[in-house]
């Protein structure tokens, strides 16, 4: 069976959502996903950078994201077919491992543990395909790259690109 590794956060966990809603709430500012197409929330606030990323060492941020609409169900099909991976550069939060094995657990039960992958450099990771918003983990990947869009990547070309989970259903339909 070919393998499919994919990223959690903004696209199986919607990552942006939470981290706007609790800095909006703490600093009374009203940003929205749309301001995020200029750059990360760190960038756009700089002044605010290390507070905005303090939240994301909190341990229990990572717990109650919203899962990202058709992930489960596409991801529940794709793997009568192929082997699923789901590969978090958690190491980059080492703080976020319980609540990012939890929420795993809690939506994604369907998958065995085993293919849970904490990693820093995803380079080491050997699959077909890897599904993923952020184009530096495509450099020395072998396999297929398909970006998957999130605010921060619009105008980044030069990939196979998918919008939403039905666009992956389709992608690999095809394939
Ligand atoms: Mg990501």
């Amino acid at each position: 069976m070919r393998r499919i590794a994919i990223d959690m956060d903004e696209v199986i966990a919607d990552f942006n959502s939470k981290h706007l809603k609790v800095y909006n709430h703490d600093y009374g500012d009203n940003l929205t996903i749309e301001d995020l197409k200029v750059g990360r929330l760190e960038d756009i606030r700089p002044h605010l950078a290390s507070q905005i990323i303090d939240y994301l060492h909190n341990p229990l941020f990572f717990r109650d994201l919203e899962v990202m609409k058709d992930s489960q169900e596409v991801i529940r099909n794709l793997s009568k077919r192929y082997e699923i991976y789901i590969t978090t550069a958690a190491m980059e939060f080492p703080s976020s491992f319980n609540a990012k094995y939890e929420w795993l657990r809690e939506h994604f039960g369907f998958l065995n543990d085993m293919n849970f992958v904490f990693c820093g450099d995803k380079s080491i990771i050997h699959a077909d395909y890897l599904i993923d918003d952020n184009v530096r983990h495509f450099d020395r990947f072998n396999g297929q790259g398909i970006l998957f869009s999130a605010p921060h990547n619009l105008s980044v070309t030069g990939f196979d690109r998918v919008s939403n989970w039905q666009e992956v259903q389709q992608y690999f339909l095809k394939s």
